[in-house]
């Protein structure tokens, strides 16, 4: 039991592990948090930038060397962007 590192929603035994080095790869096929992430975040309601508040994100993400563990929705769109 736990919350998906990319989109926050609680995930449960179907939760994938992905190493930070596979996010990685994918940030740079332009993988993103959805947008129900953004919508209601601090940044958005104090009226901020969504393309800093992205860059911040994955500058966050870049540092990160845990695993990662994410909903089906998220490991399915994380494997797109291996596939390119
Ligand atoms: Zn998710």
């Amino acid at each position: 039991m736990g919350l998906c590192d990319l989109c926050g929603i609680q995930i449960s035994k179907e939760a994938k592990l992905f190493k930070a080095s596979q996010i990685k790869r994918a940030i740079d096929f332009g993988l993103r948090p959805p947008d129900s992430v953004w919508k209601g975040s601090v940044a958005e309601l104090s009226g901020g930038s969504k393309t800093e508040w992205e860059a911040g994100w994955i500058q966050m993400a870049k540092r990160d060397t845990t695993d990662w563990s994410l909903c089906k929705t998220c490991a399915d769109k994380t494997e797109t962007f291996h596939a390119k």
